[in-house]
């Protein structure tokens, strides 16, 4: 999951996204749980909001505080793009353990904060198992290997998309979108060409 730019349309692979249903469970472990095996990477702005969040994500991850106030958990690693820090066993430092398994903290403080989650936590986990490819060939589809997580079933339903992933698109790029994608994909239509809105295309 790296850096994001923000074309102004998108390809969207129907297909891809048919064949695959998601609903996260909390893992148990970090085996195969997605908060442990990418390398997450923010903007600037995006790191700007996790740290205005900093205070409560530390109810939740302790560690993110230091002795002399919250440690630096980013890392620049090209002009405007900030690596997240994990830790040694390659856990995020934002995921937390509870009841339900390993959560991500930003997210939760979004839920709580009452605002959409991708306000506040990274654009590519919000977007993922579904990936954004950069431009000239934009394209919205499943991130590869993304059936190696429990969380992510095959579907055979061939021409239907999952209504979880449907309701994600709708979150990133608006109910028409959606709708749109939804019925293309019914219609057996294979690739379609969707305006963005809202933070596919980089708006707040
Ligand atoms: S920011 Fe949240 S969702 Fe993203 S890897 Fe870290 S814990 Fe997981």
């Amino acid at each position: 999951m790296g850096k994001m730019k923000h074309p102004q349309s998108i390809h969207v692979d129907l297909r891809a996204l048919s064949g695959m249903s998601h609903r996260c469970t909390g893992c148990a472990t970090t085996d195969a749980c997605c908060c442990a095996t990418y390398e997450v990477c923010v903007s600037a702005r995006e790191m700007r909001a996790i740290i205005g969040v900093l205070p409560m994500a530390a109810e939740f991850c302790p560690g993110l505080k230091g002795r002399k106030g919250f440690d630096n958990v980013f890392e620049e690693v090209e002009r405007g793009f900030f690596a997240i820090d994990t830790h040694e066993n390659g856990l995020c430092v934002f995921a937390y353990r509870c009841e339900e398994g390993i959560r991500c903290a930003l997210h939760t403080v979004a839920r709580r904060m009452g605002v959409p989650s991708h306000q506040v936590k990274p654009f590519a986990c919000t977007l993922w198992p579904l990936v954004m490819q950069e431009p000239p060939h934009a394209a919205l589809s499943i991130c590869d290997g993304a059936l190696r997580f429990h969380c992510n079933k095959r579907r055979r339903k061939v021409g239907d998309i999952s209504p979880e992933i449907i309701d994600a698109i709708k979150n990133l790029l608006g109910g028409a979108a959606g709708d749109q994608i939804a019925r293309a994909a019914r219609k057996g239509i294979r690739t379609a060409r969707v305006a963005l809105q809202g933070p596919l295309a980089g708006e707040p």
